[in-house]
């Protein structure tokens, strides 16, 4: 079983099983929202068991997604199209150790000037 949860644990949550490899989205809206690229994994929104999700808030960052954080701590955790029945799942959120990989890179092109990418997932300049 794994486990996932924002910083102060006002939203909690087990899940069987996620993707095992982990997309990087570097384009300006991630980074503004993650305060980095975001790094996320997948599985179906069902799967996900919250044992707390009384500090779980949806933001519509567009006319075709939501992002999930804790409204207490600020976490960034979710970012979900709104016609999937899937969720993308902040790689950082969850226990350790993940034995999640890299899986690739998009919207290099909009990548942050401070830093470069540093393994070999491949990277995709837009989507
Ligand atoms: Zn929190
Ligand atoms: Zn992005």
């Amino acid at each position: 079983m794994i486990k996932g949860q924002c910083d102060c644990g006002a939203v909690a949550f087990t899940l069987p099983k996620v993707r095992e490899s982990v997309t990087m989205c570097h384009c300006k809206q991630c980074r503004r929202m993650a305060g980095h690229f975001w790094a996320s994994t997948h599985a179906p929104w069902d799967s996900l068991e919250f044992s707390n999700q009384s500090g779980l808030a949806w933001y519509r960052s567009s006319d075709w997604a939501k992002r999930g954080f804790c409204n207490r701590c600020g976490s960034t955790l979710f970012y979900r199209l709104n016609s999937e029945d899937g969720v993308g799942i902040a790689a950082g959120c969850l226990a350790d150790p993940t034995g999640l990989k890299p899986g690739k890179h998009i919207f290099t092109k909009y990548k942050g000037d401070y830093y470069d990418i540093a393994d070999d997932a491949p990277q995709i300049e837009t989507y």
